[in-house]
């Protein structure tokens, strides 16, 4: 069987030492079989195994391989849409019970990193920058949504200010978000793993399941084995394909591109970034930066719906880097690399069971280094009996995409195009 690396990136050339997983091989019981293992499934099998469930994860590739080992390693509070439009979308008290929940994947991504002693450059501090004031008001209101649920460590930013923390004059002011902040991605995950397996969880790589037998106790399939389970979780998220396709329908695979330069001169590093917070701006079709622990720029964007993968990804991030950073115009790229988010229509996350015994949660749509820890314990509420807040998130409503499997890329772009242009005039 063909071996799949992680992608070429900054990443996986910096990443802490991890070691080869065996692929699955001959039939096998557990309690729980997860499938993938990102954040989503990693997450989940740590909650599992800290509540006593012998646990089997089979990744396709290498753990990390997806979105969790290529993103902007941002931790961002809420979700990719805000809890105002879940109050506007279900009940009073499942908006309050989700609105209740939008910050509590950042304290988990922290309690992991103590108890665990996961070596991950955490810092502190995240910063939504705003080109107008249109985007202003919506932070200020954001703000004023963010307290009601009991969030407070949040500081608006005039034009002055934000300058003191991002060295360009691009943004007419922002948002600062002490909880948010940033992290080594890959190297969270991959530590996430390894206390996984401390606990007693089975890691397969390399292990790409092909088939799942629904049944009173499933069976999901590899090339070369198979396990049954009580319960299935699917955590595939944009990488899944069709393995499941009711899930499929109602989520469309989105690229985004992440270049990293040359480490920077400490000096000219820290100019850019004095307080090394991360930042990602209001736009619809969003910029995101931050320094990495050896300073160098680390800069996304670009998203392409569909996730073709692009062919020139450094053309399509450059410019927007320069714009912002014109003190960089030249600046030796060493990486590129794309990664594959889920859009959902509402850019909610996708969370249910089929049948009584398989889970999922997936399309966080963006937004999902925090959710997805959210996710992990709640899958793992919800196995132990306890899925009022899973359940929560499993009633928000999930609708196909305009346009069929034919046009929804096409559709879904001009949608985006529309909402870019009315970012750049300011409307
Ligand atoms: C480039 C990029 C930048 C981003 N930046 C940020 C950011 O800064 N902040 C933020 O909050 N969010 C960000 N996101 C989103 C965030 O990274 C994702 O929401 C999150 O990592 C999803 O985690 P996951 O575990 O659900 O999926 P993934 O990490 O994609 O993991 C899914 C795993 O399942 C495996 N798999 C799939 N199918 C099978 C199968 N059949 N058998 C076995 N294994 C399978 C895959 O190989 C993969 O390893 C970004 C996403 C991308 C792509």
């Amino acid at each position: 069987m063909a071996y799949t690396p992680h992608t070429t990136s900054y990443y996986a050339a910096s990443a802490n030492p991890s070691p080869e997983r065996p692929p699955l091989n001959g039939n096998h019981e557990t309690d729980v079989c997860i499938i993938g293992a990102g954040y989503t499934g990693i997450s989940t099998a740590l909650f599992l195994l800290e509540h006593g469930f012998k646990v089997t994860v089979l990744e396709a590739a290498k753990v990390g391989f997806g979105a969790s080992g290529r993103n902007g390693g941002q931790i961002v509070n809420s979700y990719s849409r805000d809890i105002d439009a879940v109050e506007r979308s279900v009940g009073a008290q499942q908006a309050r019970l989700i609105g209740d929940m939008a910050f509590e994947g950042g304290r988990i991504i922290r309690e992991r990193i103590a108890k665990y002693n996961i070596q991950c450059d955490l810092k502190d501090g995240g910063v939504f920058a705003a080109f107008n004031k249109k985007q202003m008001g919506h932070l200020q209101a954001q703000k004023a949504l963010w307290e009601r649920y009991g969030h407070t460590q949040l500081e608006l930013l005039d034009a002055q200010r934000i300058r003191e923390v991002v060295n360009t004059d691009r943004y007419v002011g922002g948002m600062l978000d002490m909880s948010s902040g940033h992290i080594h991605p890959l190297n969270l995950v991959l530590g996430e793993a390894a206390a996984v397996e401390s606990l007693g969880g089975i890691i397969h790589e390399q292990s790409k399941v092909i088939r799942i037998d629904q049944g009173e106790r499933p069976v999901v399939h590899t090339e070369q084995g198979q396990v049954k389970a009580d319960y299935v979780v699917v955590a595939g998220n944009a990488y899944l394909g069709n393995l499941v396709p009711q899930l499929a329908a109602k989520s469309m695979p989105c690229g985004t591109q992440v270049v990293t330069t040359e480490p920077l001169d400490p000096e000219l590093a820290s100019s850019l970034l004095p307080q090394d917070y991360c930042v990602e701006d209001c736009n619809y079709l969003l910029d995101y930066y931050r320094l990495s622990a050896d300073k160098r720029l680390i800069f996304g964007g670009g998203v392409v719906y569909g996730a073709r993968d692009p062919a020139n990804i450094e053309s399509l991030v450059r410019p927007n880097l320069e714009k912002t950073f014109p003190q960089l115009k030249g600046v030796k790229i060493d990486y590129a690399w794309t990664g594959n988010f889920l859009l959902t229509l509402s850019r909610l996350p996708q969370v249910g069971r089929i049948g009584n015994n398989i889970y999922y949660s997936q399309g966080c749509s963006g937004h999902g280094v925090t959710y997805t820890h959210l996710a992990g314990k709640l899958l793992a509420e919800a196995l132990r009996g306890q899925a009022e807040r899973f359940d929560a998130f499993a009633g928000l409503p999930h609708y196909p995409f305009p346009g069929g499997r034919l046009m929804r890329i096409p559709f879904t772009a001009m949608g985006a195009w529309y909402y870019n242009l009315r970012d750049k005039l300011g409307v």
